[in-house]
């Protein structure tokens, strides 16, 4: 049985953060700015966020003593990334409240269930079928068509577990390459532009959502994210609106992320979710300085069973993400009137690796 929750959280309370990357690092100097103490659990000695923090366990997620320890010494838990493992979080529920409830995990884990999910809302995807097999990959690009994407339906990000399927493309090839793995096979979505809205729900069910943010990637990997989005007001609100519906319908507490596709249909457009991300997420960062309160601490409020805030945003904004040996341009940044950098700590430096962003006010 889920412990009960605690009241709003004081100031010797300490939040458990699963996950020690730089999105842990950041919800740590949100807690931090707000009173608060955090406790990071990461199987990685070398986590950006055990730098910020006075507490770390450094373990596996399946090493239950270490779980148990943490849980000890912590008031609430939360996650930084999507894939902590669902034993682990139902552990540590059992022990300490867990927000979000670890249900959003099971769902958000897997594509075909996140789909199912969205489509159940009334909420509008790209068409796709369940691959589970080989057998069952000619049928579904019969019923797909091609261009069509095959995504593994677990443990896929940046681009990552996703073969796109052209005209000539060879289906055993391309289950070769996702590593046999039960899969979703997408339509492959010809999209103006892509979208995503960062949305936080707290205790009392109140949501806030920050204005929706355009997104341009590189690779398959976020480089630029800009807000306002150059969308008409009907996207606006249809992209907001839909945030606040999977928010409420997870029950959610803390800070979630819709990616949306925004297609040109008819005179108008058609927006299809892509992906939900159970946590804060980068087309959020340009919050941290174009806003009365970023995504963290949004995040934080909430699983401090604080009232969320209501941003106010600052201006345009334009946040770029310095990825891989692209962190070398920071030293130019530094000298950029207005520019605000972030960097990561990171000792190593890998090609699509995030290592930083900057943050720009741009004039209206
Ligand atoms: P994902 O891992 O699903 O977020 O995909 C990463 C990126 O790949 C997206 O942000 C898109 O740029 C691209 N992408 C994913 N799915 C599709 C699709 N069905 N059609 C076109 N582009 C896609």
């Amino acid at each position: 049985m889920t412990p009960q929750l605690p009241g709003p959280l004081g100031s010797d309370a300490t939040i458990g953060i699963l996950g020690g990357g730089q999105l842990g690092r950041m919800l740590a100097l949100a807690a931090a700015r707000l009173g608060l103490k955090c406790h990071v659990f990461s199987p990685d000695p070398a986590s950006p966020a055990f730098d910020v923090v006075h507490r770390v366990t450094c373990a596996d997620y399946a090493d239950t003593s270490a779980l148990d320890r943490f849980a000890e010494d912590v008031d609430v838990v939360t996650y930084e990334f999507e894939n902590v493992p669902a034993e682990s979080a139902a552990f540590l529920s059992a022990r300490r409240p867990v927000l979000p409830d670890p249900h959003v995990l099971a769902v958000t884990q897997d594509r075909l269930a996140e789909k199912r999910f969205v489509q159940d809302l009334g909420i509008a995807t790209a068409r796709f079928a369940e691959v589970d097999d080989p057998a069952m990959l000619a049928p579904a690009l019969a019923a797909i068509g091609r261009p069509a994407v095959l995504k593994t339906r677990r443990f896929g990000y940046d681009g990552k577990g996703q073969v796109l399927l052209r005209e000539a493309a060879d289906p055993a090839r391309a289950w070769d390459e996702v590593g046999h793995q039960p899969c979703i096979l997408e339509a492959f979505v010809r999209f103006e532009r892509e979208i995503s809205v960062v949305a936080a729900r707290d205790r009392a069910g109140r949501v806030a959502c920050f204005d929706v943010t355009e997104n341009e990637h590189r690779d398959h990997i976020l480089k630029i994210s800009r807000v306002p989005a150059a969308v008409s007001p009907a996207v606006e609100a249809e992209a907001l609106a839909i945030a606040g519906k999977i928010a409420a319908a997870f029950g959610y507490v803390g800070v979630l992320a819709v990616e949306m596709f925004v297609v040109a249909e008819g005179a108008g457009h058609a927006v299809l979710v892509n992906e939900i991300a159970p946590r804060v997420h980068n087309s959020g960062h340009w919050t941290l300085d174009g806003a009365s309160a970023s995504q963290f601490e949004q995040h934080i409020r909430a699983v401090a069973g604080w009232p969320i805030a209501v941003p106010r945003r600052h201006g345009r904004i334009e946040m770029v993400n310095l990825i891989g040996e692209e962190v070398a341009e920071a030293a130019a940044w530094l000298e950029v009137p207005g520019a605000a950098v972030h960097l990561y700590g990171k000792g190593t430096v890998r090609p699509g690796r995030k290592m930083g962003h900057v943050t720009r006010l741009l004039p209206d």
